[in-house]
């Protein structure tokens, strides 16, 4: 998928509505066509970045204040006691859309709008010290 053809694209140069629920200068938010709980909210840079890896550096900031913002209005007046704020990169991970976004979904106790992962172990923790390290390694070559 490019610029060209990304769904969420047109929606920010308003080709296709939306249900807006927030914008600035470098991000938009509006509802999910499919919620997992009414008022579920996508927030996504305006600027096209197809995954969390290609996220241009300084928008970081804009993108997690506007999901404080929505999470703060979900729970003000769309009767979320909490919210998660999932976001998935590439189709293993359930990616569909390859535009960056974040999923910000009310939540009330005992919903089980999403269901949690099952805690695993490590072999020991030399293994997960070994894991830790070469992960340390690759993040400071990264950059
Ligand atoms: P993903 O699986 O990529 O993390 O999530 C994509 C989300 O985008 C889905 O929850 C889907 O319902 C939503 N979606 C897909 N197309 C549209 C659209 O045209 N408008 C809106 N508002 N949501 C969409
Ligand atoms: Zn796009």
């Amino acid at each position: 998928m490019t610029v060209d053809n990304c769904i969420f694209c047109k929606i920010i140069k308003g080709e296709i509505p939306c249900a807006k629920v927030y914008e600035d200068q470098d991000v938009l938010a509006f509802l999910d066509l499919n919620p997992a709980a009414p008022g579920h909210t996508l927030v996504l840079p305006k600027k096209h970045a197809a995954t969390l890896l290609d996220l241009e550096p300084g928008t970081g900031d804009s993108l997690l204040q506007a999901m404080r913002k929505i999470g703060g209005a979900l729970r003000d007046v769309a009767g979320a006691e909490g919210f998660n704020c999932v976001q998935n990169n590439f189709a293993s991970a359930g990616q569909e859309v390859m535009h960056l976004h974040w999923h910000v979904i009310p939540r009330r106790e005992g919903d089980l709008v999403i269901t949690a992962w099952r805690p695993g172990k490590y072999a020991d923790m030399a293994q997960m010290a070994q894991l830790a390290g070469q992960l340390l390694a690759a993040v400071e070559k990264s950059g």
